[in-house]
């Protein structure tokens, strides 16, 4: 099992994500570090929300291009939409980069590892616009917390989801996990790759393999 969402390296593998532009490189180099191991990382490429005013919108979404031209394994992210009061005065910025990384997901077949707070509605909705266009690519809803009515229609776009420690051990967990089938929920350790043990641990119990 991969960890689908990390921003540390680990010896378990899985989904490397970049928070900044200047980022990229040390994910890149970190993550051909470990290719063809059991603890290969994807690298991913993108800009968090919470840093999408710092961007320059035009050079990234060239640079997005090539890097990904370049890195034909790697994945776009991490990328998204927060609508708290601390970072809703760049949605502008934010809403801006995010529409850079699913154009550059979708036109390289990749998927697209997006973050979401107090803006799971937004996304859906713009999520939908793009399934009617055709032009969604596959998206991974990171930390997902959402009501269980909610991810239903995500699901139905074909959204995988990532929960970590945090969310698996939430008094909702079961109401809001346990029926998304198997292989659209998976696990992420975010920036706690010592939390891995334990959230396969409350996965598992959530699906029911008491093992
Ligand atoms: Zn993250």
């Amino acid at each position: 099992m991969k960890d689908y969402h990390t921003h540390k390296a680990a010896s378990h593998g899985g989904y490397l994500c970049a928070v900044t532009r200047a980022d990229w490189a040390r994910v890149a180099a970190e993550a051909a570090e470990t290719a063809g191991t059991a603890g290969e990382m994807i690298p991913c490429f993108g800009v968090h929300p919470w840093h999408a005013h710092e961007a320059d919108a035009a050079e990234l979404a060239f640079e997005l291009d090539e890097w990904l031209s370049r890195y034909p394994q790697a994945c776009v992210g991490e990328s998204g939409l927060d609508a708290s009061p601390a970072h809703a005065g760049t949605l502008e910025a934010q809403r801006l980069l995010l529409h850079i990384h699913l154009g550059a997901a979708f036109r390289h077949e990749r998927m697209v590892q997006l973050h979401g707070v107090q803006a799971w509605g937004e996304l859906l909705e713009l999520l939908r616009e793009r399934e009617r266009c055709g032009t969604l690519p596959q998206v991974l809803l990171h930390a997902w917390n959402g009501p269980h009515e909610l991810a239903r229609e995500f699901l139905k776009l074909g959204v995988i989801f990532s929960v970590g420690l945090r969310e698996l051990s939430h008094s909702k967990a079961a109401e809001r996990y346990a029926r998304i089938p198997e292989n659209r929920l998976f696990p992420e350790t975010d920036d706690h790759p010592e939390h891995w043990g334990r959230t396969l641990a409350l996965l598992r119990l959530l699906r029911g393999n008491l093992v």
